[in-house]
């Protein structure tokens, strides 16, 4: 279990990270999510033990970080540190050794993942001769490739193809199927949604919102309301607990404080016709998201 607490971070005066706290249980995948200089990069460098947090402390399977169990661990990180002078394999060597892996066990399961990433043909060539998705690829593959119990990964999916952020995530989730702890941060929320089960959200080194992401939407009471066929627009934004209703494409969106104005949406659209969909939906983690910053931010 990778267990972090109440660790506030200062740099001079500068607060980057106040009070928090959060575990990681195996086979569990993390998320950190904030805007530009919330906190997240600050956080990575604390857990992988390449900065000493001001106050609090950070446990990986109850023994303090540090660099006796940076075998445990594999990081992608924000600035994507790769030897661009290397080859693909001298890389990959490089880092497997540092991480206690012998020269031939490293190869093996090079060829393995270079498949795997559809990235064989560049194992001899320099990584600068590499496009940046592909040298991506290599240092998501530098991070995994001694299968370290906690995967941290600062924003993985940047930068990346539709079809690559799908190949990133199916390693992932076999990584978690393993029983292996993941810890990423994005900007994307609908990433975070897709494969995500806990969460914080920071702001600029607060915690505003954290748990699991079934709670956290259960909780945000607002709900989405989509619906399909000719009504009546203007009736529908008067009517009680409506906040908003915007028509996107054939779809009439209908935002309502909660649950118990269902009903009163419900009665105006049987009023109308040709009706075929009517489905009510928690609202996205981008909303709640967005909700909870901006009235951070206005206090
Ligand atoms: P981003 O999404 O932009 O990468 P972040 O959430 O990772 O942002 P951090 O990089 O952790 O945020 O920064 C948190 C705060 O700490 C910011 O206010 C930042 O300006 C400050 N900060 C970060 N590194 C340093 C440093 N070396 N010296 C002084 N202040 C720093």
């Amino acid at each position: 279990m990778l267990k972090v607490e109440n660790v506030t971070k200062y740099y001079g005066d500068v607060l980057a990270v106040d009070n928090l706290s959060f575990t990681v249980n195996e086979g569990e995948i993390f998320g950190l999510l904030g805007v530009n200089g919330a906190g997240k990069t600050t956080t990575f460098r604390m857990i992988m033990s390449l900065l000493e947090p001001t106050k609090g402390k950070i446990t990986l399977n109850n023994q303090p970080v540090g660099y006796n169990i940076s075998e445990k661990i594999g990081f992608l990180t924000e600035e994507r540190s790769l030897l661009t002078k290397l080859t693909v394999k001298e890389q990959v060597i490089y880092y497997g050794t540092l991480k206690g892996m012998k020269e031939e066990e490293i190869l093996k399961k090079l060829d393995y993942w270079l498949d795997r990433f559809k990235v064989s043909e560049y194992k001899e060539r320099k990584i600068k001769e590499l496009s940046k998705g592909n040298q991506q690829k290599i240092q998501f593959i530098t991070a995994i490739i001694h299968e370290p119990d906690l995967l941290v990964l600062d924003e993985p999916f940047t930068g990346l193809d539709p079809i690559n952020v799908e190949l990133f995530m199916s390693v992932i989730k076999e990584f978690k199927e393993k029983g292996k702890m993941i810890i990423f941060s994005s900007h994307r929320m609908e990433h975070v949604e897709l494969f995500c089960e806990k969460l914080v959200i920071l702001l600029k080194g607060k915690t505003v919102l954290s748990g699991s992401l079934k709670e956290i939407k259960k909780n945000y009471r607002k709900k989405v309301i989509k619906i399909i066929g000719d009504i009546d627009i203007e009736e529908l934004k008067k009517a009680k607990g409506v906040l908003e209703v915007k028509k996107e494409n054939l779809e009439i969106i209908v935002k309502i404080e909660s649950d118990d104005y269902v009903d009163e949406v419900f009665k105006i659209v049987k009023k109308g016709e040709n009706i075929n969909k009517f489905i009510v939906e928690d609202a996205s983690l981008n909303e709640i998201f967005v909700s909870l910053v901006g009235e951070a931010y206005e206090k």
